[in-house]
């Protein structure tokens, strides 16, 4: 479908509501959080029915999970009811999604009692509502015909936060006790991309005042001190803001709702919407600079998503309904982009430093060059397979591969980047490319405009002439032995491994960073989470789930571990370790003598240092000074 008849689809289904969707009222659903604290989620949903067989389903395929994650296993206690009266009901027999009943005659109204059993992104004290938990909607209808009306109920003193636009003003965002608060009339996909956090400890704060369309983060924590952001990581993200839209010079969305939830036992979450981006993280995980580092991108990618992924889409990955199977092809756009320009902004809004950019960099550049899998499966591959690599078995993960289109596409954009600047001799860049492919038709408020790989040849060679299509494929499509690495040194920086860890080397992980030497991934407790494939360990036969307790005559830990990786280095002895491989335990010998590598990028002296060009912000920014332990 083209672009247009889309939108005026959208259009008229969120405003006047095209004459055969205006004939009949919209769904309305309330959400009662109020059971929250017990890990329960109610819903009342009255339907507009007409007499005969009617099929129910609940989402199967979410946007933005890349798979078949619809959690109807988790629906309880459903009560069909017409006419006063409860009407039987039966699951389909193949599609588990769908229920089937019949209505009976004279009924024009089906009422549906069901319940949620919420498994995480809920504590005692805060709940986040992805509305696919409760939907139930007539299948076989593109869902972004169904108009909808949404209410939530949350307990009593906490606040809202959503991208949905309340009805009165009064109830949001901190509703008064026991009561409803409604949003307006919207569509069943738009429903599905607008969650709500809720909380005790609630914060809205609005960014970026400056800037039109509207932008709010809705903070909800465990604790009520972690949910005031410190003003320096209020003036980033405020830079952030900023910095998406000089880089994007669009915006799809009439508001936009960066949705935090801060707490050790709800799960960490980053799901991108249209207007809003779901993001959890631990609760100390924002209190100074040191921990912001590791979560650096994480709101300036899911806001990226804003843009690419929920506004351009690849064609595939858009289905009318949440039935149809996603294809995953173009992933490496999806989110490879993203994963680019996720670190990008957050090193131009300074949510990290253009020396943390680097070191995540690193790191991610030296992981997919040490990938052994990429023997055999192109990347391309990892994207088609998405939703079978999602949260898979992990081990022998790197023979296997993983969701590498993430990083590989970090890659890869950063490879064109530089190109387009060293084409056009610094007269263009990525951000000339994102203007016209993520601003198609300007702004636009909310809507998905889908796309293939065409487009996006075609918009690359608007930006600079060249053989975009061959480019993209030799780098994604075919078998590469290495890493891309060719934007990192045209970049004026080259990968290499220093014997000491670069200062953010992933502290705290026990004996993980000896993957770039020995070869495995070992925790803090001498367990091997994974074996490289061709490497010291692999060729010791060492597997991953076996764990080492002892080195060289001593008991295991993470720096004995490492002495003797060091101490191997000046002699020709294999490090002997004692392992034990379920109720078994053996000695084994590994000949590896290189000593420490960690990953790092070096600045090639008397090269353009363009990576430095590329991570400095387009606007003017804000700095907000902390004491000297919250800045190194
Ligand atoms: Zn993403």
């Amino acid at each position: 479908m083209s672009f247009l008849s889309r939108l005026s689809a959208f259009v008229l289904a969120l405003t006047a509501l095209a004459p055969a969707v205006a004939q009949k009222a919209p769904i309305r659903i309330v959400a009662d959080l109020s059971d929250a604290p017990r890990k329960l989620y109610h819903a009342e949903v009255d339907l507009p029915v007409t007499a005969g067989p009617l099929t129910l389903t609940t989402p199967e395929w979410i946007p933005g999970h890349h798979m078949p994650s619809g959690p109807a296993g988790n629906i309880t206690g459903v009560v069909f009811t017409a006419n006063g009266k409860t009407l039987a009901w039966r699951r389909d027999d193949v599609n588990l999604f769908e229920f089937h009943l019949t209505i009976p005659q004279g009924a024009t109204a089906l009422h549906v009692h069901l319940d949620a059993i919420a498994t995480a992104r809920l504590s005692q004290k805060m709940a986040a509502l992805e509305w696919e938990k409760l939907l139930l909607y007539p299948a076989g209808i593109p869902v972004r015909d169904l108009a909808i009306e949404p209410s939530v109920k949350v307990p009593a003193g906490w606040g809202i936060g959503t991208a949905l636009k309340p009805v009165d003003a009064a109830s949001y965002p901190v509703p008064a006790a026991g009561s409803v608060t409604r949003f307006a009339v919207t569509n069943v996909e738009q429903l599905e991309d607008s969650p709500i956090i809720t909380g005790q400890y609630f914060h809205e704060y609005e960014l970026a005042k400056d800037v039109t369309p509207k932008h709010y983060i809705d903070v909800v924590a465990d604790e009520p001190e972690d949910a005031e952001l410190r003003p320096a990581l209020l003036a980033e993200l405020n830079n952030l803001v900023r910095e998406a839209g000089a880089a994007y010079g669009s915006h799809h969305y009439g508001v936009y709702h960066f949705l935090l939830t801060m707490s050790d036992v709800a799960g960490g979450e980053g799901l991108e919407h249209g207007q809003s981006s779901d993001n959890g993280i631990g609760e100390k995980d924002f209190s100074d600079r040191a921990h912001q580092v590791h979560e650096a991108d994480l709101l300036s990618h899911e806001f990226t998503h804003s843009w690419n992924g929920k506004y351009r889409r690849p064609a595939k990955l858009y289905q009318p309904d949440f039935a149809t199977p996603q294809q995953g092809e173009l992933l490496w756009v999806y989110e490879g982009m993203t994963q680019y320009w996720g670190n990008v902004l957050a090193a131009r809004a300074d949510l990290e430093s253009q020396a943390d950019y680097r070191e995540h960099l690193a790191l991610s550049a030296a992981s997919l060059d040490s990938r052994s899998g990429r023997a055999w499966r192109p990347t391309v591959d990892t994207a088609v397979a998405a939703s079978i690599l999602r949260g898979g078995n992990p081990t022998w993960t790197n023979w296997r591969r993983s969701q590498d289109y993430y990083q590989e596409g970090e890659l890869l954009w950063l490879d064109a980047d530089t190109l387009i600047r060293q084409l056009t001799s610094d007269k263009k860049s990525l951000n000339d490319f994102a203007k016209v492919f993520l601003g198609k038709n300007g702004d636009t408020g909310a809507g998905i405009v889908p796309y293939t790989f065409d487009e996006i040849v075609k918009d690359l060679n608007t930006v600079v002439p060249y053989d975009w299509a061959k480019f993209l494929h030799e780098r994604i499509y075919e078998i590469n032995p290495r890493a891309d690495l060719a934007g990192i040194e045209r970049g004026g920086y080259k990968l290499v491994y220093k014997d000491k860890p670069v200062s953010h080397g992933e502290p705290g992980r026990g004996g993980g960073e000896l993957w770039f030497s020995l070869g495995a991934r070992i925790s803090g407790d001498g367990q091997i989470a994974d074996v490289r494939w061709g490497g010291p360990s692999d060729k010791a036969k060492l597997a991953p789930g076996d764990k080492i307790l002892a080195v060289n005559d001593r008991l295991y830990s993470p720096n004995a571990l490492k002495a003797a990786v060091r101490a191997a280095k000046t002699s020709t002895e294999p490090i002997r370790l004692i392992v034990a491989a379920d109720s078994f335990v053996r000695i084994v010998p590994v000949d590896y003598h290189d000593g420490e590598r960690y990953p790092a990028l070096e600045r090639v002296e008397k090269t353009p240092a363009v990576l430095d060009a590329i991570t400095s912000p387009l606007t003017k920014t804000e700095k907000v000074a902390e004491s000297k332990k919250d800045e190194e």
